[in-house]
């Protein structure tokens, strides 16, 4: 891998290079991390090398093929660069103690920074997971959905839409496109492709999206800025022009002294951040701060708003989730789906500004005579456990994934979880002699699953 010369000279003047290690680590493959979920997750992986900022981040001692492991499928855990884990040390700070907050992750998908902050945030906050490309808001809503937190929803709009929801944010995480030379032992094409002309257009791309969605953040609220871009122009230049631009303050969150991070100073304006190298630390290229927002914001007008209930729905969906405090709100496809009473208003507020194209858990459809239930159901951390559920080894899983026969003994006739490992994968319908898969179509692994 031949690193470009103009970007090893310019990274020579800034604290914590070390072009030694620095080229040692790109002649290595990247290590492969995962990050297990707090509640499905917890009897997986359990002797492996941990995250040292991460208490669920492990790495495994090699890139298993993830499709194929069911425990993958049930969103036990979450494969993710371990750098980037470091934003959940930063949203334990800046989170601490603080109950029904809004929080938005600007540029979501597939969804590895939107997983990390629903495990982190308390149930009575609501994280937006928005993704302004749509083909890319799909993979985004379907981890989302394996990840199952009622109080996750996804959005698909520009960055200028949900500015218009001025105040409406206690937090902001901006993950930015850039010239992700951060990632150039996991992707080649990265490399291939990267220009210093490319890094002064996502410089002013980042300067773009920032200026659109800050009216969004509350006074006093706080804005993550992250990048997988070596380049000062893509970190501590962004954060300058945030400083020279509005009214703000840097927040430090130090990591400890022997985990190899790097804490940074933008040279104009004194704001810290934190650079990731590989060599240094045992991930790839990052670079993370956060801001304070310390100007008034003008806040929306609140709506009162209450769902009629209605009766007959709640009664067909009340055994499905183990929590009494939903509403039930009509979905698409003449579905309906549960959300946190606490954040039913915000459906309305927010359908002012943003197209909603995930709203809490969807709970299913009233059919002629039966309730089908949804998919995010069987995924949901609230599902009832009590639910009748077959418990599927590895081999009857992967079929199940394909939507294939399974190869179950026969089950009593109506609906039931398929479980792997203690963890729903979805649904299946015994009808007497046979049992029909509901894994939805999109959701259906095409791997040949001999490997
Ligand atoms: N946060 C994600 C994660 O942890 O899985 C990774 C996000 S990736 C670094 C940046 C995202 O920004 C991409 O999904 C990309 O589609 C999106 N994006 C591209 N152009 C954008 C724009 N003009 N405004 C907002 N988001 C944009």
């Amino acid at each position: 891998m031949t690193i470009p010369e103009s970007l090893l000279q310019e990274l020579q003047g800034i604290k914590g290079f070390d072009k030694g290690k620095f080229l040692a680590a790109h002649t290595m493959a990247a290590p492969v991390s995962v990050r297990k979920h707090p509640i499905k997750g917890k009897d997986i992986f359990t002797t492996n090398e941990g995250v040292l900022w991460h208490e669920n981040g492990v790495y495994l001692t090699e890139r298993p093929v993830f499709t194929l492991d069911p425990a993958y499928h049930t969103g036990a855990y979450y494969v993710q660069e371990a750098s980037s884990m470091y934003l959940g040390r930063m949203l334990q700070q800046v989170l601490a103690g603080r109950e029904n907050l809004r929080i938005l992750d600007l540029c979501a998908a597939p969804g590895g920074k939107s997983t990390l902050i629903a495990s982190t945030m308390t149930d009575s906050s609501l994280l937006i997971a928005n993704e302004v490309i749509r083909t890319r808001a799909s993979i985004l809503e379907e981890n989302v959905s394996r990840w199952g937190y009622m109080n996750t929803w996804v959005t698909s709009n520009d960055p200028r839409d949900l500015g218009k929801l001025t105040g409406y944010f206690d937090v902001i995480v901006v993950d930015a496109p850039c010239s992700g030379s951060g990632l150039w032992r996991k992707d080649a094409n990265a490399l291939k492709e990267w220009s210093e002309a490319n890094v002064t257009l996502c410089h002013q791309r980042q300067q773009r999206i920032l200026a659109d969605v800050w009216p969004a953040l509350k006074e006093n609220g706080v804005l993550i800025y992250a990048t997988c871009s070596y380049s000062p122009q893509e970190d501590e230049e962004v954060l300058d022009w945030m400083a020279a631009t509005y009214n703000t303050t840097g927040v430090p969150v130090p990591p400890e002294d022997d985990w190899g991070i790097t804490e940074v100073i933008s040279p104009t304006h004194q704001m810290p951040g934190y650079r990731f190298y590989p060599g240094n630390v045992k991930g790839e290229g990052f670079f993370i701060a956060a801001v304070q927002k310390n100007e008034p914001a003008s806040s929306l007008k609140p709506i009162r708003f209450k769902t009629a209930l209605n009766p007959k729905i709640q009664a067909a969906t009340a055994h499905l989730l183990q929590r009494d405090d939903i509403v039930l709100i009509a979905g698409k496809d003449n579905g309906y789906n549960a959300v946190n009473t606490l954040h039913e208003a915000d459906v309305q507020l927010l359908q002012q500004a943003v197209y909603l194209r995930k709203t809490g858990i969807e709970a299913g459809t009233q059919m002629a005579k039966e309730w089908i239930p949804a998919h995010d159901v069987a995924l949901s951390i609230d599902i009832n456990k009590q639910l009748p559920a077959i418990d599927a080894d590895r081999e009857q899983a992967l079929r199940y994934l394909k939507r294939e026969e399974t190869g179950i003994e026969s089950i009593p006739k109506g609906w039931h979880v398929v479980r792997h490992n203690g963890q729903g994968l979805g649904w299946i319908k015994g009808i007497g002699t046979r049992t029909n898969n509901y894994l939805p179509k999109q959701w259906r692994i095409r791997m040949d699953i001999d490997s």
